[in-house]
């Protein structure tokens, strides 16, 4: 199987049969992780670096725990604490890190393109874990893992993506990645969160939850990225709850077999009900933390091989 990308920046880039390839590779992953014994030596000699501009919980510390059960070499850059606070440029300090020679670099960035950019500047394989509001394409790749083991296919399903679409790079990634995959995908929520121009990726848009997840197979919550806002998009939290906070009553639009989505972290009692978040027979959300693991094992391994061949 050839994988022909030197960097994963994201979902834009690849082919159906290099997700396929993806999806399938991070399979064998998932039975490895469940195993006692979590390791494989596929990165060993190579050098990971994980340089996270903006804050992460589950993205840093999976992709750290994906490079050293494939027996990398991981250090992870404390980037608050670093010289960018003394005024580096992001340009200088990728190529002071570059003449370390690492092999993966992993980066999260604020700015939509700074990932590209960086990419562009290095020798290493660029690994994007999310600039801004463009793409976080190993979020894209897992949530596909586990929708095509929850419905048994990645094809021709009916999937809502809902909340705020406008700041979500998780819904840009998934957008083109569930298009890419023939699926239909709808998207809702307020014409502030949810701009009419989200209709050039194949998608419908619908501004009332009650008719948009009439019969959907998967309910894919997004979170308020107040981080992104710069004015007020909702009237209040309350209200937006109400209208469009997943919750039992408005789950039975969906089909009965439906799963719940939600990338995480979640604001409970905004976009979704904590009791429906934890609940093991709609909610996925803890599968998709595990799928993460996996499907970040599968695309460094797949980068990797490019770089050994390569040297
Ligand atoms: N963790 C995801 C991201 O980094 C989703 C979110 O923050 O809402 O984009």
């Amino acid at each position: 199987m050839r994988f022909a990308h030197r960097h994963l920046l994201g979902i834009e880039h690849l082919s159906q049969s290099d997700i396929t390839a993806i999806l399938d590779l991070a399979e064998k992953y998932v039975d490895l992780n469940r195993q006692s014994t979590k390791h494989s030596d596929v990165l060993s000699g190579l050098t990971q670096i994980n340089m996270f501009f903006e804050n992460s919980t589950r993205t840093q510390a999976s992709f750290e725990l994906a490079g050293k059960r494939l027996g990398a070499d991981v250090m992870n850059m404390a980037m608050q604490a670093s010289s960018i606070k003394k005024g580096e440029t992001l340009i200088d300090t990728a190529m002071t890190l570059n003449a370390m020679h690492p092999d993966l670099l992993v980066v999260r960035h604020p700015h939509s393109g700074a990932v590209d950019l960086l990419a562009q500047k290095v020798n290493c394989a660029v690994l994007n874990a999310g600039d801004g509001k463009h793409e976080h394409p190993t979020q894209a790749l897992l949530d596909a893992l586990t929708i095509r083991r929850a419905k048994g296919r990645l094809h021709r399903l009916n999937i809502a993506i809902c909340g705020d679409v406008a700041h979500s790079r998780v819904a840009r990634s998934n957008l083109i990645l569930l298009g890419k995959m023939e699926n239909r995908i709808r998207l809702i929520g307020p014409p502030t969160l949810v701009p009419s121009t989200f209709a050039e990726f194949g998608a419908e848009i619908y501004d009332d939850m009650n008719e948009g997840l009439q019969d959907v197979d998967v309910v894919m919550m997004l979170r308020l990225q107040k981080e992104r806002m710069d004015g007020g998009f909702i009237p209040s939290e309350r209200e937006y709850y109400h209208r469009y906070g997943l919750d039992a009553a408005k789950l039975a639009l969906a089909k009965p077999d439906a799963i719940v989505m939600h990338p995480g972290p979640m604001n409970r009692g905004v976009e979704i009900d904590g009791t429906l978040a934890d609940d093991i027979n709609r909610s996925v959300i803890q599968e998709q933390v595990e799928m993460g693991v996996a499907v970040r094992m599968a695309a460094m391994e797949l980068l990797a091989r490019n770089l050994r061949e390569a040297a």
